[in-house]
């Protein structure tokens, strides 16, 4: 349809949107793979189907929390595919006249229908979206309002150009009209207004070239923008962590030259891919409790501080001139934003694209400690209290074993026919909470039948906060001499009362086995062997095998409080309600945010050990759901989040609520 002239310039225009697109992908791709090295190739089908199907059927933001958007999401993501599919008909049509990508076929019938609801999918999404974004204006889509305008107002001229075009294309070709009910429509309402035949071909083809330039315009920009995530975004999926959420990846102090991430340059490519996979959504933010209790973190913020911090250190990240670059803290990542984060791994379970922000918090810190000795003073203490005692206290390690004693809790080595190693924790041998909750195990365990013994004073901090402050050093020394004594006892089973001690123990130790030396093959695969299970599983399992009896329950007023390293982290949230249904009856009256979508305590990442000085409270966040929840008893199922919620309804004068671990709750039922 296109005049030699016309075709001329349509193919200049092809070449400058191919630049414009491809250049800046291009840049990104160079960035990405200046990254540091990390094997993300395993069990391809199995991440090839999950990419998919996530994508198909849109889980990334078709889901609770935000679900109207999310639907409107679904109708542009379909609309712009059937617009995608249209384009290039509608390049191909430039050279060839009447061309069209399905011919006479039915689904080329078909295909006119669904264009057309295309139409008015992405016209509605588009509306929606732009009233949330500049009308509504929550905090979570704060950046970048530029990039939104402008796409918006590309996808709205992309769609409206296309319906121009369609009405003039039925209205000179009424052949063409297929099952295009909106184009029909159009096409009529030309008929009436009396335009000439000469007037409608001039105006079909102004259509088709305002159409063209304004689909070529779309794609032009998306790379330049955070609608990049179309692309990154489903390979991000695809190369999304296989490990559990809540696991740190090891160190190896031996060889590294580095520890953390110092400078842009120690973050792996896929932590880069990440930061241009990221649409700028906002929902990390919104689950994040630091944020919600005003401390100067956002996880969103991380990711779009470390994108413009990638682009902006691109020639020396490619050209790998790492003294070139400022460091990671302050240049990109703020000593406040660090500091403040517990871990607890909602925006990661929130993210679409499963970005993982834990990770990069964590290899900040360890940077901070390991190679710059820099890091809140209140922790000074906390490592010194580690490196000489091994706990968090300072309380002499000789004082380790002292709760147990008037319960002659055993040895391990005194117990031969042992089912389980109870590990009992910093919390369970040095804090009066923490006693009970290892006091009541005891119990628990003894009335089951189950052999058990302890470390006694053998017994190391698990590591767990020294790990996630970033002293990497530390948690590998403690690591090592617990995994000693593991080796040493012949340990098969574990069983913990702290989902912090259950999350390294289960996932972290193993990964440590090849750093440990002097260990043989044989030792390595005994330990792998080692099953650890949490309190709240196995004393589940107990009542469901009928080996310790509860007496009936009474109807009861209570909620739980899923702790982050024991539910999302650990997928562990049926089992600590079944047990309290047991010995408690009903159900709990479940808390604001609940399950998976648990909101943290506040102690998680190490955060037990410093100072809450910025913001509100996050325990106190949580303790007013808790108070709504018009409970009178708040089950937990770790000793950091019961001294938590203790503290926080003390600090709000309810101390009429109890607070109790499910080991306390069961075994005062026996
Ligand atoms: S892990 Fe938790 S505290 Fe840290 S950034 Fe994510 S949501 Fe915020
Ligand atoms: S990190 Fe994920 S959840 Fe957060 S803004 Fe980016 S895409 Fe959204």
């Amino acid at each position: 349809m296109l005049t030699t002239w016309e075709k001329a310039i349509f193919v200049l225009l092809i070449l400058a949107t191919a630049g414009a697109f491809w250049v800046p992908i291009v840049r990104r791709l160079r960035i990405i793979g200046a990254g540091a090295a990390e094997d993300r190739f395993n069990d391809f089908w199995k991440r090839f189907r999950h990419a998919l199907v996530k994508v198909l059927c849109q889980r990334c933001t078709l889901r609770g929390e935000r679900f109207f958007t999310g639907l409107m999401h679904v109708g542009i993501f379909y609309g712009a595919l059937s617009f995608d599919t249209m384009t290039v008909s509608h390049t191909l049509e430039g050279f060839i006249d009447g061309f069209y990508l399905f011919g006479k076929s039915n689904f080329g019938l078909f295909f006119s229908l669904v264009i057309d609801v295309a139409a008015f999918t992405v016209m509605a999404g588009v509306i929606f979206l732009a009233f949330r974004r500049f009308v509504v204006r929550p905090k979570a889509y704060a950046t970048t309002p530029g990039d939104s305008a402008i796409i918006y107002l590309l996808i709205a001229l992309a769609t409206a150009t296309f319906l121009y075009f369609e009405g003039f294309s039925i209205a000179h070709h009424p052949e063409t009209a297929r099952l295009s009910f909106l184009g029909s429509w159009i096409a009529g309402a030309i008929g009436k207004s009396g335009l000439g035949a000469e007037a409608i071909a001039t105006h079909f083809r102004i259509a088709w070239w305002a159409h063209v330039v304004a689909v070529y315009g779309f794609i032009a920009y998306v790379p330049h923008s955070k609608y990049l995530h179309m692309f990154a975004g489903p390979f991000n999926v695809f190369f999304r962590r296989s490990t559990p959420s809540g696991e740190l990846a090891a160190v190896d102090l031996e060889k590294s030259e580095v520890f953390g991430v110092e400078k842009l340059t120690d973050f792996t490519w896929k932590d880069n891919l990440d930061a241009f996979a990221c649409m700028e959504c906002g929902r990390c933010q919104d689950a994040c409790p630091a944020f919600a209790s005003g401390k100067p973190l956002s996880p969103k913020m991380i990711m779009f501080n470390m994108e413009k911090a990638l682009l902006a250190g691109d020639k020396a990240l490619t050209a790998k001139k790492r003294d070139d670059l400022p460091e990671l803290v302050p240049g990109t990542f703020t000593e406040g934003e660090i500091w403040t984060c517990t871990t607890c791994g909602a925006c990661q379970k929130e993210c679409p694209v499963e970005i993982e922000h834990i990770r990069k918090i964590v290899g900040a810190r360890r940077s901070r400690v390991l190679m710059q000795s820099k890091f809140p003073q209140e922790l000074n203490a906390f490592f010194r209290n580690m490196e000489t005692n091994s706990n968090p206290w300072g309380i002499g390690f000789s004082k380790r074993a002292e709760w147990g004693e008037t319960l002659e809790v055993r040895h391990i080595k005194d117990v031969p026919d042992a089912d389980y190693l109870f590990w009992v924790g910093c919390m369970g041998a040095y804090d009066d909470a923490g006693k009970t909750i290892a006091g009541s195990l005891v119990k628990i365990l003894r009335a089951a039948g189950i052999k058990f013994g302890t470390l006694g004073i053998e017994e190391k901090c698990c590591g767990d906060s020294a790990r996630r402050l970033g002293n990497e050093y530390l948690f590998q020394s403690l690591a090592q001499e617990n995994i000693a004594l593991f080796k040493t006892y012949g340990i098969k089973k574990i069983v913990t009362i702290c989902p912090h001690g259950y999350n390294t123990l289960k996932h972290e130790y193993p990964k440590l086995l090849d750093l440990v030396p002097g260990l043989t093959a044989e030792d390595k695969a005994k330990l792998l062997a080692i099953e650890v299970v949490s309190h709240s599983e196995l004393i589940h399992d107990l009542i469901g095998a009928d080996k310790i009896a509860l007496k009936a329950p009474a109807p009861a007023n209570y909620t739980f409080h899923d702790p982050c390293y024991l539910g999302r982290h650990n997928g562990l949230t049926k089992e600590p309600r079944a047990v309290l249904c047991s010995a408690l009856g009903g159900k709990p009256k479940e808390l604001k945010r609940h399950g998976d979508d648990s909101f943290c305590c506040g102690a998680g990442g190490g955060l037990m050990w410093t100072e809450e000085s910025l913001g509100t409270r996050i325990n106190h966040l949580r303790t007013d759901e808790v108070i709504a929840s018009g409970a009178g008893l708040a089950a937990a199922a770790c000793p950091f989040c019961l001294t938590m919620l203790r503290d926080g309804l003390k600090d709000k004068g309810r101390e009429d609520i109890k607070v109790k671990d499910i080991a306390q709750i069961v075994a005062e039922y026996l």
